[in-house]
């Protein structure tokens, strides 16, 4: 039989071996700023075109490669970080695969220079799809100066797969801004199409935070240290009311490394037990130093994930530690006499009104009469009869009984015809009976039975159908604040906001830029409640980066986002006069069967359904 298995050439394994390593233009950077960081730099410059498919470069003050070095730092398994498996238990390093530079290579157009510091002159190479170019002695700084061009030219699959600039540009970001808090003892500066966005100084932890997400995160940060024998662990987590809808801001470093643990994330999240509002994200910033000993960080190419020894001590000691981070900032304001009301009360107890004393009088009560012998007492509390028959109905919240002041919704139709009730006067269902239950759904009759409607679905529909309609036909209406609201994002979200800015517009949203960090918003879409400005621009951006990853239209995006973020909620109190026009405008809507995010919205029950219940 004839032998069919052959060696596969070093270019292909290099770029097959690239796949893992370079899944997109930011883990380039993820790479060359952590070789950068090897290297010793003090100085670190990013330069990046067209969300890094045209170009990335890294330049650095660092160690520079002699010019043997410099030829040799292409190959596979070339590194000067570890000799044998035994050093990977004693990393200090980031790298130590020896492959980015070799997977890189495989996949782009490279250009190196770099000269160590006791040369004169140093080394130029060009290599493209592993092959090497032109290598020439030249005069150049000291240090390394790294740009790759033409990212994937020679695997047009992987090219066509990358997502918009804006998209590329973001995660670059992101690789960006955990380096740079990982670092914060090293400068860095980070140019995109020839605008400077970040120019950093080598500074404090804190410094460094607020330099990256704007001076407003100063007031937000609460320290945490603890010092144990397992481990170290400093950094500042954000004062619970800062929580966000996005989970932007959530950075674990474990030996100057960041890395993703959904398990420590939740050791953190408990810690805030009680202290956040449903479906917000709290923001940390939390540097772990453990014996290198003690983990793996080979277990994932990209090395993100760690494996710890042991990871229950672990939990529990970052657990308190935020616990007592909280509890100190806690007792700190009391100090000046300036209670955090926000911290007293659990957060499903706050904003809640206190219920006035009710006082009841018996106008007919005869005191000479024995038998009508109804005694109230006045002045002391009198409860809601809730012993009786009534506590059956009681999840049957029609608009008929008292309201809560507390999340209670009201809004009118805008449809005024097209009502699904029937005019006709003997028809039973011209009574139009609605009813919530549960504060999740309402439920109607309808001809053939009955109808259970999401109430939180169905508005999203509705909802969603409009800002659609606004943002094509902009005939939107924008209500004018009185006193504009200034807001503050970090860089990021402004590019967000920034490039949806028309479709925004559109809706009703007046923007003001204003100094630093902050934006002024001067009018509203009537559909947004002006004291949720900041939740729903923060849920708009955070729905935005989810939708984009899905490659969606931007104003489906948009769409999307503002209907989740204004829509009423399972949970909330919904009026009769809200029930019915919302009934009423969802079968107005082009398409009513299901929510924008392709969900059901609603059941029916027919009236031989129920009757076969019966049998
Ligand atoms: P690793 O970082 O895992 O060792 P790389 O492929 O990233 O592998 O780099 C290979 C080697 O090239 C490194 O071990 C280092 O010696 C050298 N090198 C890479 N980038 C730089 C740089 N910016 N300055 C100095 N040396 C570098
Ligand atoms: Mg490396």
């Amino acid at each position: 039989m004839a032998d069919f298995i052959h060696l596969l050439p070093d270019h292909v394994a290099n770029q097959i071996a690239a796949g893992e390593v370079v899944q997109r233009p930011a883990s380039v950077v993820k790479e060359l700023l952590e070789n950068a960081v090897d290297a010793g730099a003090t100085e670190i410059k990013l330069i990046v075109k067209d969300g890094g498919k045209a170009l990335i470069q890294v330049v650095d003050d660092g160690s520079g490669m002699s010019e043997t070095d410099a030829r040799m730092s292409f190959e596979r398994h070339a590194t000067s970080k570890i000799r044998n498996a035994e050093d990977l238990f004693q990393l200090h390093t980031k790298g130590f695969r020896g492959e980015a530079l070799a997977s890189i290579a495989a996949i782009a157009h490279v250009d190196m220079q770099t000269r160590p510091a006791d040369e004169e002159v140093g080394t130029h190479i060009r290599i493209e799809g592993s092959k090497v170019i032109s290598q020439e002695a030249e005069v150049c700084p000291q240090g390394t100066s790294i740009s790759v061009k033409n990212l994937f030219f020679n695997i047009p699959a992987r090219r066509n797969f990358l997502k918009s600039n804006a998209v590329e540009f973001r995660h670059i970001t992101d690789e960006f801004h955990r380096v740079a808090l990982a670092h914060p003892g090293i400068g860095f500066q980070f140019y995109h199409n020839g605008s400077e966005l970040f120019h950093l100084d080598a500074t404090s932890l804190r410094k460094r935070i607020t330099a990256i997400f704007g001076h407003r995160m100063d007031e937000k940060l609460v320290p945490v240290e603890e010092e144990t024998q397992v481990v170290e662990i400093k950094g500042f987590i954000c004062k619970p009311e800062y929580a966000k809808k996005s989970r932007g801001e959530q950075f674990f470093f474990v030996n100057d490394r960041f890395i993703k643990s959904p398990y420590l994330h939740h050791a953190v999240v408990s810690a805030f037990e009680g202290l956040l509002k449903p479906e917000v994200h709290p923001g940390y910033f939390l540097y772990l130093q453990v014996d290198p000993n003690s983990i793996d960080i080979n277990i994932h190419p990209t090395k993100t994930e760690v494996k710890f020894d042991d990871e229950h001590t672990l939990y529990a000691i970052l657990r308190a530690a935020v616990k007592h981070g909280l509890g100190q900032f806690h007792l700190a304001p009391m100090l000046d006499f300036e209670k955090d009301q926000n911290l007293e009360t659990p957060y499903a107890y706050r904003n809640k009104e206190a219920e006035a004393p009710g006082i009841s009088v018996d106008r007919g009560f005869n005191p000479f009469k024995e038998s009508s012998a109804r005694i109230s007492y006045p002045g002391s509390y009198q409860k809601k009869s809730a012993d009786g028959w009534e506590n059956l109905f009681i999840d049957l919240e029609s608009g008929s009984q008292k309201q809560d002041s507390f999340s209670s919704v009201h809004f009118e139709s805008e449809v005024v015809t097209g009502s699904i009730f029937p005019e006709s006067e003997n028809d039973e269902a011209s009574e139009a009976t609605t009813f919530q239950l549960r504060r999740k759904y309402i439920v109607t009759t309808i001809r053939s039975g009955m109808l259970i409607i999401d109430q939180q679905r169905a508005h999203q529909r509705v909802l969603y159908e409009k800002f659609l309609r606004s943002m094509t036909v902009s005939e939107s209406l924008s209500q004018q604040l009185l006193f504009p609201v200034t807001l503050q994002f970090s860089p990021n979200e402004r590019h967000i906001l920034a490039e949806l800015s028309d479709h925004l517009q559109a809706l009703g949203f007046v923007f003001e830029d204003t100094e630093d960090d902050e934006l002024a918003v001067k009018g509203l879409p009537p559909t947004v409640p002006e004291k949720e400005i900041a939740s729903v621009l923060d849920g708009l951006i955070s729905g935005y980066k989810e939708g984009n990853e899905e490659n969606l239209s931007q104003s489906d995006m948009l769409a999307k986002a503002l209907c989740s973020a204004v829509s009423v909620k399972t949970g909330d109190r919904m009026d009769r006069v809200s029930q019915l026009a919302l009934v009423n405008d969802l079968f107005a809507c082009k398409e009513s069967m299901l929510s924008p995010f392709n969900k059901p919205i609603f059941i029916t029950l027919t009236e031989n359904e129920i009757d076969n219940k019966f049998k």
